[in-house]
């Protein structure tokens, strides 16, 4: 656990190419990261953004490509796997809106979590956890900043908090690489800092794909920007280079231009 991080290839995405009978929501889609890694994607409505994610995940099948997936020192390629397997390679997905259990405390959330894969809701509620499961939790707990609401109910959080609470739901079960999408969203400033720290803290050791519209935090955060448009990767390169390129401008300050016309 304490050996140096290597920074080596996690996923490969190759002319991946998803097909809604007939729009091509992406067309011909490349990308790489290295585990471990934070990445942010960027792109204006409809660039493609969720589809990518649903590609990775397997909830969406491409028509044409391939996606390469280290797991257990093997590449395995993702578009020959169930949406479930894929989960269990070690892909975590949270999505945007959180979807805590709202009469259970923070502990019990993620305790479910923990064994959403084995025992059912009723099972890991009824029995009585082992040490190990125990310090999992503790350790999520810290690591996503609620120790102290450990023992509140999920629904008494601020929106901030349940959006770092689903982030440990999905961190509980050890994936490599973590989907993340449109973390700080309706985040207070405070809230979105630490959400800034917490992302920046879990890419120490994992490989994280983050989208998200709010500009200020990308750069607040951002090493690596990857900008989709059109079902493809326009540009990709550190924040301040992607944010000076043209082409860039263009799409973001060409759709502005729209909807001043439009309003
Ligand atoms: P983003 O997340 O970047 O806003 P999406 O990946 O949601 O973009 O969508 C990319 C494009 O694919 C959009 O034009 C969208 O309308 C279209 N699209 C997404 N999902 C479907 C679907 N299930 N059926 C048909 N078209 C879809
Ligand atoms: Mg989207």
């Amino acid at each position: 656990m304490t050996e140096p991080h290597q920074h080596t290839p996690i996923l490969k995405v190759e002319n991946v190419v998803v097909d809604y009978d007939g729009f091509k929501a992406l067309q011909g889609l490349n990308f790489s990261m290295d585990y471990p890694e934070l990445r942010v994607v960027i792109g204006p409505n409809g660039a493609g953004k969720s589809t990518f994610m649903d590609v990775i995940t397997g909830k969406v099948k491409p028509a044409e490509g391939t996606l390469h997936f280290q797991a257990n020192g093997q590449s395995v390629d993702l578009t020959t796997l169930r949406e479930h397997e894929i989960a269990t390679l070690g892909i975590g997905r949270k999505f945007q809106r959180p979807s805590v259990f709202s009469n259970l405390t923070v502990w019990e959330n993620l305790d479910i979590s923990l064994h959403r894969k084995s025992k059912g809701l009723f099972a890991t509620l009824f029995s009585k956890p082992t040490t190990p499961e125990a310090e999992k939790v503790s350790e999520v707990l810290k690591t996503i900043g609620l120790s102290d609401k450990a023992q509140d109910l999920a629904g008494s959080l601020s929106h901030g908090q349940k959006q770092w609470l689903e982030i440990g739901m999905v961190l509980i079960q050890n994936p490599k690489l973590l989907l993340i999408d449109e973390p700080v969203a309706g985040m207070t400033d405070q809230e979105t800092e630490k959400t800034g720290e917490l992302l920046n803290e879990l890419a120490v050791d994992h490989s994280v794909i983050v989208i998200e519209h709010d500009m200020e935090f990308v750069r607040s955060i951002a090493k690596m920007v990857t900008v989709l448009h059109e079902g493809s990767v326009l540009i990709e390169g550190p924040m301040e280079e992607v944010q000076a390129d043209p082409k860039v401008m263009e799409i973001y300050l060409g759709r502005a231009a729209e909807a001043d016309d439009s309003a």
